[in-house]
């Protein structure tokens, strides 16, 4: 290789076993041809191969999608408060199990447990690695073994193979489920409960709605049911949200606050859902059962690394200032970001986006996104999307997404959307408009 300026400079870049590695392939892919002795030919071949195997495999796109906390995407972005928390943490040792006032061992949780508690009102909190983990260790912790009581409207599957009947029996609970799909009454509860429950489940609906002829029981007129008979009452809220939406204009979504005042025992709910935070299963509740719960040996299995409890601490102690959510924390901004405002953005970017696709048509069109993740599952987000009809939507959309920060849209109606609500980096996105020429001509 040394004879091979072109190549030494591949080692440089990325090291001499991958480029050993692709020389190989070339040998192999070459074998019998008369270029083998063509040393910018292999160096070509050789960089091209590289280029793709070094290249990220997780990386940055845009999502137009029009759905706010795109699973698939990644859901929540995070707020640089948090970035710059998580960021500290992995450049450093820290005190993640640490009390510096007495110099001896602490607890994880001690990081984020006081904030939620404070802003949920509840009287301890934990956190896991997701909200399933969360469901999963109360269900483990305060029921194993015995009965918990679910109605047949709230035995969900959510995206990901999240399904309740599986969890509860993961967790070694049995499940027993009152009620019909589209009516469950507090009698249907009462009448199930026997020497070997332990519990009552509520369950979001997340991804789903029951419209029409509908009965379901609230946490409030379970709580005095439950007290009676010395049963937990654990309500899985799914997404959750620790402030009240409506102040931006936004559907209500029940937050573990409203959950703890109604007296729910154990309340779950996401740290990358409407919380706007990292991955995580929040756990709030009762002292007693909180504490069993982290007691619990899975929770070890479950537990946060140090990363993510910065980020997650960082992220509630935004919360704390409920005014300034909507500057700090990209998820509030991005639902609570006014439609005009939407649609002022993409006139000011039609005219590249036009120019991108010269002979295509091309347009401005209203369009509704959705929050994602389980949240009111309904298109409710009034925006504007840029628009592109015509044949060959998806070479289209193939080379938007083929772009250096690959741009996710959505086809829909013979149109390909790219919606403009989580459009926060402009220039980058102008940038890549100016240099595409996926489909000229
Ligand atoms: C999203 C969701 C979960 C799972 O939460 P993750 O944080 O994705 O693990 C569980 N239950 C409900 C009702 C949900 O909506």
């Amino acid at each position: 290789m040394a004879g091979w300026p072109a190549l030494a400079s591949l080692v440089e870049e990325a090291g001499r076993p991958l480029v050993i590695e692709a020389l190989r392939a070339w040998v192999e892919a070459k074998r019998g041809t008369p270029d083998v002795a063509d040393e910018l030919a292999c160096a070509r071949w050789c960089a091209a191969r590289l280029a793709g195997l070094v290249r990220p495999s997780q990386r940055r796109v845009f999502n137009l999608t029009g759905t706010v906390l795109h699973t698939n995407l990644g859901r929540a972005v995070l707020a640089e408060e948090a970035i710059a928390a998580a960021v500290e943490a992995m450049r450093s040792p820290t005190t993640l199990e640490y009390d510096l006032g007495g110099g001896a061992r602490g607890e994880r949780d001690q990081h984020v447990a006081p904030w939620l508690c404070r802003l949920t009102g509840a009287e301890a909190a934990t956190a896991v690695n997701n909200n399933a983990a969360a469901v999963l260790l109360a269900l483990g912790a305060l029921a194993a073994g015995r009965e918990v009581i679910v109605s047949r409207g709230e035995l969900i599957e959510i995206g990901g193979a999240f399904r309740i009947p599986d969890i509860m029996a993961h967790a070694g609970c049995r499940l027993v489920e009152v009620g019909t799909t589209n009516r469950t009454h507090l009698k249907d509860y009462a009448a199930a409960i026997g020497p070997d429950t332990a519990a009552i489940m509520k369950v979001h609906p997340s991804n789903y709605a029951i419209q029409g002829f509908t009965k379901s029981v609230a946490a409030t007129e379970l709580v005095p049911l439950a007290r009676e008979k010395g049963l937990s009452l654990i309500e899985d809220l799914g997404s959750g949200t620790l402030a009240d939406l409506d102040t931006w204009g936004l559907p209500h979504e029940p937050t573990a606050r409203e959950a703890i005042e109604a007296g729910v025992d154990v309340v779950t709910f996401s740290g990358d859902k409407l919380l706007g935070g990292p991955q995580a299963g929040l756990l709030v509740g009762r002292r007693a059962l909180i504490e069993r719960i982290a007691r619990h040996p899975l929770k070890r299995a479950l537990r946060l690394d140090k990363v993510r409890l910065a980020a997650l601490e960082a992220t509630l102690r935004l919360y704390a200032d409920p005014a300034r959510l909507v500057e700090r924390l990209p998820t509030i901004r991005a639902l609570a970001r006014p439609a005009e405002q939407i649609r002022a953005q993409a006139e000011r970017l039609l005219p590249a986006f036009a120019r991108a696709l010269a002979s295509l048509q091309t347009s401005i069109e209203e369009v509704r996104g959705q929050i994602g993740s389980g949240a009111l599952p309904v298109d409710l987000l009034p925006s504007f999307a840029l628009a592109v009809r015509g044949k060959g939507l998806d070479r289209i959309a193939d080379a938007f997404r083929a772009l250096p920060i690959p741009v996710i849209g959505r086809i829909a109606d013979g149109t390909l959307f790219f919606d403009l609500r989580t459009l926060d980096d402009e220039v980058a996105f102008a940038a890549q408009l100016d240099k595409f020429d996926g489909v000229a001509g």
